[in-house]
């Protein structure tokens, strides 16, 4: 029986319980650190602001969160840990990196450029330090390597850290869970992965919400891995009841054992604050970590997914894509 590492220690899977497998903590796109008007850093803040967006998960039962934060979009585990303790939620923690246009970079590939290292190499090496060391001097281990793609296409960073991630998924059990950009590349992102190793039942394709289509949906789920239907709240391009209506005929076609749900949702983020004017707020008023719990699961009720689907989609696959179990 695999145990699945946490911020506070390896959990048996059975104590794992009513998961949310795609949130984040605290996480931010690079550059936030340069602003020179960004908001000092102070540890207990944070903290304590997560704690007041997460708290409502309590009364619905969710017992863990995985966070998908690769560690080039400020991943802070020290923060999840003061989290987890105060909220008593399990909270899985990622290793791995993000797409090559929103991701950092520039080290890697000029270290590749003047032929002193090798990217997919040096990106494997720094995974597997941080699964078998855990992550800087804290000894908290990673429970999931997360890969990214941009949209429609596969850039070499990409490649690279897709490639890595399958040998190291390959030589440790530790899964891997993917963005897709607006749920695309997720075929070739799945054949990648498990042509360089990774076993499929321990890879989640990410942000397949994005696409409606049944059939793009199918040609994924052939391959054997998991979906994710994760960013439930995010209607900025597509509509939560579009992801509804897809995520039902798929559950129509016997899939719940192959489907994830979560929001894609950030309890905070590092830099400037500020509020969205009125048209962009109302694309994400939905957006909260509860969005599954008060609206979805009420509308997949009422066109007749049963409390076992339900159960399989939010407890026993988020068990089984960490553990194997
Ligand atoms: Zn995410």
């Amino acid at each position: 029986m695999a145990k699945i590492n946490t911020v506070l220690g390896p959990i048996a899977p059975e104590n794992l319980g009513l998961t949310l497998p795609h949130e984040h903590i605290i996480a931010a796109y690079p550059g936030w650190e340069c602003d020179p008007l960004t908001r000092p850093y102070n540890q207990e803040k944070i903290v304590s602001a997560c704690l007041k967006n997460l708290e409502p998960v309590k009364q619905f039962g969710v017992r863990a969160i995985i966070d998908a934060t690769p560690v080039d979009l400020s991943r802070n585990v020290a923060v999840m840990k003061g989290v987890s303790e105060k909220l008593q939620i399990n909270i899985v923690c990622a290793t791995g990196r993000y797409t090559e246009a929103e991701g950092k970079w520039i080290y890697f590939q000029r270290r590749e450029n003047v032929k002193i290292g090798n990217m997919q190499t040096e990106i494997y090496e720094g995974i597997m330090q941080e699964i078998n060391y855990g992550i800087g001097q804290t000894g908290i281990k990673p429970g999931v390597i997360k890969v990214a793609t941009g949209l429609n296409k596969i850039a070499p960073c990409e490649e690279a850290t897709l490639k890595a991630a399958a040998q190291a998924s390959r030589e440790t059990g530790v899964p891997i869970t993917t963005h897709t950009e607006d749920g695309t590349m997720g075929p070739e992102q799945a054949d990648i992965l498990i042509s360089e190793g990774a076993a499929p039942e321990k890879i989640t394709i990410g942000h397949m919400c994005g696409n409606a289509s049944l059939d793009y949906h199918l040609d994924v789920l052939k391959r054997g891995v998991y979906i994710a239907f994760d960013r439930f709240g995010i209607e900025m391009k597509i509509k939560d009841q579009t992801r509804v209506a897809t995520l039902i005929g798929l559950l129509e076609k016997g899939y719940a054992n192959r489907i994830l749900l979560s929001h894609d949702c950030m309890a905070a983020v590092y830099g400037r604050g500020g509020r969205m004017p009125m048209e962009e707020a109302i694309k994400f008023k939905n957006w909260s970590f509860t969005n599954i719990f008060t609206n979805i699961l009420p509308a997949l009720k009422n066109a007749g997914i049963s409390d076992e689907q339900i159960k399989t989609m939010m407890v026993d696959n988020p068990r089984h894509f960490l553990s194997g179990d």
